[in-house]
């Protein structure tokens, strides 16, 4: 496909609703290439995505969230699971809103049909007409956007725009800073084509054993706020908690902003035993294609990590740290099979692994192999969690999610 039949392709109106880029302006690109999709795959290797948990953990998190909005947040392609399918599910279940990290992200999602707000939270670069005629909001954390904005809307002759602002308050990543907060709020007030619609801030610790950083952050972001009102601005939103802070219950505010917890996961432990009740939205699962003995002391796959330490059954399944399995996992990692645990084996390869079956009987190949999530079988019932494979890995549970690569077709399941 050539560039202009995939420019027109992108300017079909997906939906009808909320398509307003039917300007002469080429629209922003989405991220491609696409990843594979379930029609293209041949390979065993796949994720399954659990629509219905997703609802839940949906339910789980507005519970939390009582008055205040759930804006869930779908950068990065939702965490692995795939942004369109996960925002309309989440859209038509109640989501308030979505936040994204980039314009592309935020572009796919519209072209998807998502009408609700979007929230995009950096990574715009210059994309001031697009933000306008897609209708998202974009969170400004400098003098330069603003104008840009401003010089957009007039262009456009777009009434005032409504933007987020974020302030920095400990986390030193993006936001304006308490010491540039009063000159900023001088100038801002002054730029009639853009609206502070929205107030927030990011917290670095608000999984930390001890809250004493997150309440520091919170007297500046109250501080902010009057700093900003008493300049006549007055965002009818404020918004800080990200999921731990939310299932901590610490700064729900006006809305909320969670992304782990949607897809299954807490980075806090509940205080009580019950657990908070989130389920694991993706499973990830392949097939074994080769079995072979080893006998004691031969070794397995590259650099010869691993000697058998007795004479073995060396199962391989077809999925390397090119689909996300990480390299960190070689002798450390488990999967099931038949329903039961086996240790991966040696080196992780690119598209492959070994793992020992000596002790699952009957294991052959074509056996389901399960690298993420629950399966049962003849040898019992397990799961591996995505915080075990973080640990296991020496990462988070975050990075896990979003490390499942393109090459891993996403099937989406309603049980
Ligand atoms: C990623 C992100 C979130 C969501 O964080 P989780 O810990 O996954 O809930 C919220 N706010 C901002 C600004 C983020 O970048």
């Amino acid at each position: 496909m050539n560039v202009t039949s995939r420019i027109a392709d992108r300017r079909q109106p997906s939906s009808g609703k909320g398509e307003e880029s039917d300007d002469a302006r080429p629209s922003t690109r989405v991220l491609k290439p696409r990843r594979a999709a379930p029609a293209d795959a041949v390979r065993p290797t796949r994720a399954e995505v659990n629509l219905e948990a997703l609802r839940h953990n949906l339910h789980v998190v507005k519970r939390h969230a009582g008055r205040a909005k759930t804006w869930a947040v779908l950068k990065a392609d939702a965490y692995g699971h795939g942004g369109p399918a996960v925002a309309r599910t989440l859209e038509r279940a109640g989501a308030d809103g979505f936040c994204v990290a980039l314009l592309e992200e935020a572009v796919e999602l519209r072209d998807a049909g998502i009408v609700a707000p979007i929230l995009v939270m950096g990574g715009y670069y210059g994309g001031a007409h697009e933000l306008i005629a897609r209708g998202l909001t974009p969170v400004v954390y400098d003098m330069a956007q603003v104008e840009g904005l401003a010089r957009a809307v007039r262009a456009e002759e777009a009434g005032a725009f409504p933007i987020h602002l974020k302030v920095d308050t400990g986390m030193a990543r993006l936001g304006v800073t308490m010491a540039e907060l009063p000159a900023f709020a001088e100038r801002l007030a002054k730029v009639a084509e853009v609206r502070v619609s929205g107030l927030m801030t990011h917290l670095a610790c608000a999984d930390a054993p001890s809250s004493a950083e997150t309440t520091e952050q919170m007297r500046r972001f109250d501080a902010a706020t009057d700093l900003l009102a008493k300049r006549g601005i007055r965002p009818s939103v404020r918004h800080a908690a990200n999921t731990a802070a939310l299932l901590r219950g610490d700064v729900i505010l006006d809305a909320v902003r969670p992304g782990l917890a949607i897809f299954g996961a807490s980075p806090v432990p509940c205080p009580d035993k019950k657990g908070f009740g989130l389920r694991p939205v993706m499973r990830v699962r392949t097939e074994v294609v080769s079995v072979r003995s080893v006998a004691k002391g031969e070794p397995v796959g590259y650099g010869a990590l691993w000697h058998a330490p007795r004479a073995s059954l060396v199962a391989t399944i077809p999925m390397g740290y090119a689909d996300g399995l990480s390299r960190s996992l070689g002798n450390r990692g488990h999967v099931l099979i038949r329903g039961k645990r086996a240790p991966i084996v040696g080196a992780v390869s690119m598209d492959m692994s070994m793992i020992d079956v000596t002790d699952i009987p009957g294991a052959q190949v074509l056996d389901e192999a399960v690298v993420l999530g629950a399966q049962e079988g003849p040898c019992g019932k397990d799961v591996v969690t995505v915080e075990e494979i973080a640990v296991h890995a020496g990462t988070i549970p975050w990075e896990i999610m979003t490390h499942i690569s393109r090459r891993v077709p996403r099937f989406y399941r309603e049980p």
